[in-house]
């Protein structure tokens, strides 16, 4: 951590963009719109750390959203793409390593099959269709506050930026976009997570319209929400009313564990969505699961999907060099989580003693601190009341402390192979303060 205290050329950089991108960024949580200030225009990553371009240097809890679990500027991810590079960009032909990478996620992950697309929302999107023309319904069902990507049917009740940027920090009600017809929100139906007998209702009622249930195992998009094994027990079973039961684990895949949050609460999905870690740092998304519905995809079955740049050859050498080093150490798995209960015991000390309530929600290396008074936080509409202002406060308080947090209240933060005690401790020193300037 290197603070200068200057912002003056992200600034600049701020204004240029302004000038010639929607608000001056390529994803609306970058803009620190519900923080407030500059967000930072960043130059470089290495290991746990960001530097931004008046060379302030930053502990990052981002970790670009998700993916680098192994840290900035992995050797063995870098070298990967490295000698990809060398051998040409993009062939729109098969490759070697689309299959390296589609056997080691089989392997992973149990999935019968997987198709490699460009991002997560391109995943879910997909598997959406594909449930949709295996069972030839039209109805999905997703959960208030969960986020799957910015597809039109998708976008309603939606978490993440669209969370953090309604008017008091409460979801806009369906659909959560302008530009969606309200006839594509209608074909999607919207419960609350964590509520199974809603579901059960839902499913009694409908169950027979739904192609298929899509839903965050673990929310990430909401704040970290940690799902009730009676509800997990409500998802499986729409499958006996012959709806296609869809994980995404755009964010959890490869982070919870090797298998992801199926693997850690035993889940049986019919189809899985991933991205971010799937692809080391580069874009890439890919769906899979039951043999007998993926091979409804085209050119095998009647669903069409395709992609130009699918199946990248330096996308999959950066997937295949990061699963390879998550599956060489899956102690990196009880390091994080070791890491992450370290970081939420010492923030929830910190804020009792600065007075300042606080929920942590944390489950594996996924972590969210909710500036709010409650027992607990399970579900969408409990986590919407927290004070967002005095988030706001906070997080600038750690920022200029050298803490680069997740610029929104409703999003999780990511810890990383690369985070040790240096920047753990250091972090609780800074917590320490930034607690007292919050009232
Ligand atoms: N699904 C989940 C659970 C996500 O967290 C995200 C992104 O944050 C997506 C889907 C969309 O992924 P992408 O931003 O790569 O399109």
């Amino acid at each position: 951590m290197t603070i200068s205290g200057s912002t003056s050329q992200s600034e600049a950089l701020f204004s240029r963009a302004k000038a010639v991108t929607p608000g001056g960024v390529n994803s609306p949580v970058r803009a620190f719109k519900s923080v407030g200030g500059v967000p930072r225009f960043i130059v470089s990553a290495q290991g746990a750390y960001l530097t931004d371009v008046d060379g302030n240097r930053y502990v990052d809890y981002v970790g670009s959203w998700g993916p680098m679990i192994l840290g900035h500027d992995h050797p063995a991810v870098r070298e990967a793409i490295a000698g990809a590079l060398s051998t040409g960009t993009s062939f729109g032909a098969p490759s070697p390593r689309e299959v390296e990478l589609a056997e080691l996620v089989t392997q992973l992950t149990g999935a019968e099959r997987v198709r490699f697309v460009n991002s997560g929302t391109e995943a879910t999107m997909s598997a959406l269709r594909l449930a949709r023309g295996f069972t030839g319904r039209k109805f999905i069902v997703k959960f208030r506050g969960n986020y799957h990507g910015h597809a039109d049917g998708l976008l309603v009740e939606a978490g993440s930026g669209l969370m953090t940027n309604a008017e008091g920090g409460l979801g806009a009600a369906a659909p959560s976009s302008a530009g969606v017809p309200e006839e594509y929100a209608a074909l999607t139906l919207v419960g609350e997570y964590n509520d199974p007998a809603a579901l059960d209702q839902l499913i009694a009622e409908r169950g027979h319209e739904v192609a298929a249930v899509i839903f965050e195992p673990v929310v990430g998009n909401a704040g970290v929400l940690i799902p009730t094994p009676e509800f997990l027990a409500a998802l499986h079973r729409v499958k006996e009313a012959g709806v296609v039961l869809i994980a995404d684990e755009v964010m959890t895949g490869f982070r919870l564990s090797l298998n992801g949050a199926t693997g850690l609460l035993g889940l049986k999905p019919d189809l899985r969505c991933w991205g971010k870690i799937i692809g080391g740092g580069l874009p890439v998304g890919a769906y899979g699961g039951r043999a007998d519905i993926m091979d409804f995809v085209s050119p095998q079955g009647p669903v069409y999907q395709a992609g130009t740049l699918s199946g990248n050859p330096l996308a999959m050498a950066a997937g295949l060099a990061t699963l390879r080093e998550l599956q060489a150490n899956p102690g990196i798995y009880t390091q994080l989580e070791a890491y992450t209960t370290r970081l939420a015991n010492g923030l929830k000390g910190a804020a009792s003693s600065a007075g300042v309530p606080l929920t942590v929600n944390h489950v594996g290396s996924m972590l969210t601190a909710f500036f709010i008074d409650t027992p607990a936080v399970r579900t969408y509409t409990q986590a919407a009341p927290s004070d967002t202002k005095a988030f706001a406060r906070w997080f600038q308080a750690m920022l200029s402390r050298g803490v680069y947090w997740a610029p929104s209240q409703f999003e999780s933060i990511f810890i990383s192979a690369a985070h040790s005690d240096t920047q753990l401790n250091a972090t609780l020193e800074a917590a320490q303060t930034a607690f007292k300037e919050v009232n």
